[in-house]
């Protein structure tokens, strides 16, 4: 993957998908990653307006829809909408991931895996909307781990342990250490042409 050292020009001819994923990693890491956070944030908005009709408005839970469910109840009922956030989401922490090195790309892997299996369970809901075969012998459609806690506090925890090590992983995308720097193709954390003081606070 990290052929930059050979290959100093990632403009080059390598065509196809493998020149767009480099370029999503190289020169448009920054440009993709706000791009995705923008996206994650909009999810976000959805599950705080869900926890708010619930908790504060005091809306049953099946009337309480998040923003876009309430002009679009077929969106939430046929479990589109939570499918479409939860691959758009693991498609992004996939392609954007490269981009990452050292302990970033650690955190991030972190996210992808928990979103994998995020994403597993949406799987399992949408097949069972569209299918209108409810497994696990439960009134409603019910993925795994909703068999021991409440649907939109399960939720609400997925989205957490998925987001806080996107959040660490961007932060130290951004504070990389020198042998991160060197690996780095991307210009998240400033050119590496710029002059850097010699002060000591290298930790
Ligand atoms: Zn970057």
């Amino acid at each position: 993957m990290a052929h930059s050292a050979a290959h100093p020009a990632p403009h080059s001819a390598s065509a196809g998908s493998t020149g767009l994923l480099a370029r999503l990693n190289g020169a448009h890491h920054k440009l993709a990653l706000n791009s995705f956070l923008v996206i994650v944030l909009a999810h976000w908005a959805e599950h705080l307006v869900q926890a708010y009709q619930i908790w504060v408005l005091g809306n049953p839970r099946p009337q309480a829809r998040g923003v876009l469910g309430q002009w679009f109840p077929w969106l939430v009922s046929s479990e589109w909408l939570h499918y479409g956030y939860a691959i758009v989401m693991l498609v992004f922490l996939f392609l954007l991931r490269p981009g990452f090195t050292g302990r970033a790309r650690t955190w991030w892997t972190i996210a992808l895996a928990i979103q994998f299996w995020h994403h597993i369970e949406h799987l399992l809901l949408l097949i069972q909307a569209q299918t209108g075969t409810i497994f696990f012998g439960q009134p409603v459609v019910t993925s795994v781990v909703q068999l021991i806690v409440p649907r939109v506090e399960l939720h609400l925890f997925y989205n957490s342990v998925v987001f806080i090590p996107m959040v660490v992983a961007m932060y130290l995308h951004l504070r990389p250490n020198e042998r991160e720097r060197e690996q780095m193709s991307c210009s998240c954390a400033g050119h590496r042409s710029e002059v850097r003081p010699l002060a000591p606070h290298a930790a």
